[in-house]
């Protein structure tokens, strides 16, 4: 991470050097210098990042939401009816001096000095953010109509490659509301100044569930109950402010006093809640604040972010949960000549009814949208699970991951490098792979170094194969936080892990 940001983000910070040197996360293009806003996933943040999105997808799925997925690159129409060529731009600075580009937000405004070299900034003007790219090949390079039709942009969320396929969706569904679908995938934007790490990211991971639902149902979830004592620490709209004003409420109060919109909004916001605990966010460093409607999309009814409490960098929005009303279905509908619309069954209110003519409602749905920055989550997970430990003497660097999501499971070791405990440890080793349980092997140091290394990489279990292994077929399993052993027979050594969650 240091490698492309410079002044005080550089130098000590440990959990970017242990990401970096554990093979979790490296700069992107770094033998050429790297650049700003892209990272790549070493081998450990490869599978840490995929652990996240199975257990992700599994929640959704358990909602009955399917997945689909969509295109990375759209034509111009597209965004034009998504109104994110007219709106999603960020306004920029830029310093006389060095000639930096900044963002305005977050503390830095064209009053204030260059965050670079303390120099005068100047407005720099309004930046859209997405990406644009060519579609095929232009005839010549004709300006105006044929340069328009090959004009493509990659997407800045994937959400509206689900509101394109609305109508297949919906016939996928039996004609029938309400419905949700999922999508995990790449998302693009030419951030202005990306210089936090996975915080602010130009290419970067969302995982995105659209659930469609007439606008009369949205107070009325069927399974509201569940959710509705849940208390929550909100900070509403009214409140302003940073951070001082939370308060703690029940979804059920929060919805019934108006604060969250409907009972769809507040279900979702309690599921957001529900999965950022299942896979490890600390539930004291996480609140749920309401936008303020200058801040929100151009798509936006009420908007709600999950925050993070970042040592490093404050509060971060890791998820948010938007109500978009029928603004994405609607421009679609009408950009694209198309339908989308929803012919609701009449209701048969009992034998009065049953004379009366039927007449079919037509509406267009509304769409409530959880939404999660993936990576953003990963850099929440890092960090939270990081701890530096005095073990004796010694220090100890470990990272308390929960099972679901830790990327190795357990490690197998020789306790001494001799040839016939390493061809048992050897043997395990194989066989739990051949089971599915991803499992490291190391013969190389002392014990003590072969632990350290797995701790810091967040390896639940550590397998010791000794001599009494080769007598009695017992080992010594090892616990990353409690550091304690306890010698079990090899035939129980996979329930011991599996048993213990994931
Ligand atoms: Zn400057």
């Amino acid at each position: 991470m240091a490698s492309v940001s410079k002044g005080k983000e550089a130098g000590k910070d440990k959990i970017a050097e242990l990401a970096r040197r554990r093979g979790f996360l490296w700069s992107a293009f770094e033998i050429y210098g790297g650049a700003s806003g892209f990272y790549d996933y070493g081998p450990l943040g490869a599978l840490l990042k995929r652990k996240v999105e199975e257990v992700w997808r599994d929640f959704y799925s358990r909602e009955g939401f399917y997945e689909i997925e969509t295109t990375n690159i759209g034509p111009r129409r597209v965004f034009e009816a998504s109104g994110h060529l007219g709106s999603f731009t960020d306004r920029a600075v830029v310093c006389k001096h060095c000639k930096s580009f900044f963002r305005v937000d977050e503390g830095v405004d064209v009053s204030e000095p260059c965050p670079e070299c303390g120099g005068e900034l100047e407005e720099a003007g309004e930046f859209n953010l997405m990406f644009q790219t060519r579609i095929g090949v232009p005839k010549g390079e004709i300006e105006g109509r044929a340069q328009k039709k090959s004009e493509g942009y990659l997407r800045p969320e994937t959400a509206q490659g689900i509101f394109l396929n609305f109508q297949r969706l919906l016939r996928f569904n039996r004609d029938k509301l309400p419905f949700g679908i999922i999508q995990i995938g790449k998302a693009y934007r030419n951030e202005i100044s990306p210089r936090k790490s996975l915080i602010r990211l130009r290419e970067f991971t969302l995982a995105e569930a659209e659930v469609f639902v007439g606008s009369r149902e949205k107070n009325n979830h069927p399974r509201f109950g569940e959710v509705k004592d849940k208390k929550l620490r909100l900070i509403p709209r009214e409140e302003g402010g940073e951070g001082e004003k939370e308060k703690e409420k029940t979804i059920g109060d929060a919805v019934r006093t108006g604060i969250i919109a409907n009972e769809y909004l507040g279900y979702h916001i309690a599921k957001v809640e529900e999965f950022l605990d299942a896979i490890g966010i600390p539930m004291d460093k996480l609140r749920f604040r309401q936008h303020h409607r200058e801040e929100m999309a151009h798509y936006a009814r009420d908007c709600w972010d999950a925050e993070f409490f970042s040592e490093r960098y404050g509060w971060v929005e890791i998820a948010g949960m938007a109500d978009r009303g029928d603004y994405d279905l609607s421009a679609h509908a009408s950009h694209s000549n198309t339908d989308m619309i929803v012919h609701l069954q009449p209701q048969v209110q009992g034998e009065a009814d049953k004379d009366k003519v039927k007449v079919k409602t037509k509406i267009i749905p509304h769409v409530i949208e959880p939404s999660y920055g993936i990576d953003r989550i990963i850099y929440a997970l890092l960090e939270s699970a990081f701890y530096e430990e005095q073990v004796g003497k010694e220090k100890r660097n470990v990272l308390r991951f929960k099972n679901e999501i830790t990327p190795i499971r357990a490690a197998v070791f020789p306790l001494i490098n001799r040839d016939e405990l390493k061809k048992r440890a050897r043997q395990m080793f194989q066989k739990l792979r051949d089971e599915g349980i991803l499992v490291e092997y190391d013969d190389s140091g002392s014990i003590g170094r072969r632990y350290r290394r797995q701790d810091e990489i967040g390896t639940p279990y550590c397998v010791t194969i000794d001599y009494e292994t080769l007598e009695n077929d017992t080992v010594t399993v090892r616990e990353r936080d409690t550091m304690k052993q306890v010698r079990v027979p090899v035939a129980e050594v996979k329930a011991t892990m599996i048993l213990s969650g994931g």
